[in-house]
């Protein structure tokens, strides 16, 4: 089967009684056994009959095979939002005394979880420019636990080569975690491109209409014993398990995943093009403009379509409030991929914590608006841009 087809006809684990063509949402927290045996063989992880929903339940697992199917992953876990996917996947890779090496580019969420909280716990996180190959390579050492980037950052808008990033791990016998939120994995396949754990917040393209919060850690079974551990002990004993409801609106969402993110790259791609003739905005950033500095490794990692987030630059920190304050039909919000467009000035919000100098080591600029563009008409969205921009 196509990804299309699998994306709507996967299976389920078991025959519905009633023929339901949606998976049921079963909200319950435990399952009954008809013996002891049974349920030895359930508790002690050799069965795949549920006991208990933080750690397994039908609803979830139903989307998690779905994604397994796109992905072609050896496992899949879904968790409660895309910081708790990160969180355990980086809690159960990493010890005491053990490194991360990362960039200074990333989501203001992650960045201050690997650089306050696991650095609390003796996990310190080497910061280095991810693109520059003999950087990364100075960085990674015998205590170093993995590579983790985001594939395409958040606001900057960066491309590393995960295929020269791949290697180093592979030399330090270390996994490559990458981030991939950015393009859905319906676009292009990680494991090819040697990433061996990917991480996605669901809340963004998969959910479609930002109806919900969710993450998942996809495994390609490329990292021994990383699948089981996250199974049995993260699940178990940080207990961020996606919820049954969530997954049923998430398993939705992704039905119609491939669609939607066609559309709104497409869309991306003709605004971009349409907001560079625009002369109150200084520059446009997207990587899929022919002349953007990434668009060569971009098109080459990701295949034809840049995802649906840009950044334009303003003039001015000033420009920038007025601008939000002036639209009219996009969104003023957070988040990505919605079928609405969003705008957010990402220096005073999302990064409105962080020091002047962090955001100048992290490159968060305020002359910089970040649109992450929807499924209406390219027309209506251009239109409120342009006259919000207006002096
Ligand atoms: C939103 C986002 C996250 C966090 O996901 P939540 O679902 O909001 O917890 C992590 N990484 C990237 C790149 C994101 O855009």
């Amino acid at each position: 089967m196509k990804k299309e087809t699998k994306a709507i006809h996967t299976a389920y684990q078991e025959n519905d009684p009633y023929g339901a063509l949606a998976m049921p949402v079963y909200h319950c927290a435990a399952y009954e056994f008809p013996n002891a045996a049974e349920m030895i063989e359930s508790f002690c992880n050799r069965s795949n009959k549920p006991d208990y929903s933080r750690v397994t339940n039908p609803t979830v697992i139903y989307f998690e095979n779905k994604v397994k199917a796109l992905t072609e992953a050896d496992n899949v876990i879904a968790f409660s939002s895309g910081m708790a996917a990160i969180s355990n996947a980086l809690i159960c890779l990493s010890a005491a005394g053990k490194n991360i090496v990362s960039s200074q580019h990333m989501f203001g969420n992650t960045y201050a979880f690997l650089n306050s909280t696991l650095a609390r716990f003796n996990v310190e996180t080497k910061l280095c420019d991810l693109t520059n190959i003999d950087e990364v390579e100075k960085n990674v050492d015998e205590n170093t636990c993995c590579i983790y980037l985001e594939i395409v950052t958040n606001p900057q808008l960066e491309v590393a080569d995960l295929g020269q990033l791949a290697a180093v791990a592979k030399r330090f016998n270390i996994p490559l975690v990458a981030d991939t939120t950015a393009i859905p994995f319906t676009e292009f396949e990680a494991k090819k491109l040697g990433v061996d754990i990917e991480i996605v917040s669901s809340t963004k393209y998969l959910s479609g209409g930002g109806t919900s919060i969710g993450g998942l850690v996809i495994d390609y079974g490329t990292c021994p014993g990383f699948g089981k551990r996250m199974k049995q002990e993260m699940l178990l004993n940080l207990g961020a398990y996606m919820t049954p409801h969530v997954a049923y609106m998430q398993t939705l969402g992704l039905e119609t995943l491939d669609a939607r993110y066609r559309m709104q790259a497409g869309n991306a791609l003709e605004l971009a093009t349409r907001l560079r003739t625009v002369p109150e905005i200084c520059h446009v950033n997207y990587i899929g403009l022919p002349d953007n500095p990434y668009y060569e490794l971009s098109q080459r990692q990701f295949g034809p379509t840049g995802g649906a987030m840009l950044t334009i630059e303003l003039a001015d920190k000033e420009s920038c409030f007025s601008f939000i304050n002036r639209l009219k039909l996009v969104k003023r919000a957070t988040n990505l991929f919605d079928n609405r467009t969003l705008a957010i000035h990402p220096a005073s919000t999302i990064f409105g914590n962080f020091t002047e100098s962090q955001l100048q080591d992290m490159d968060v600029s305020d002359r910089i608006i970040r649109i992450s563009v929807g499924l209406e008409a390219v027309d209506d969205i251009f239109e409120d841009i342009q006259q919000a921009v207006k002096k």
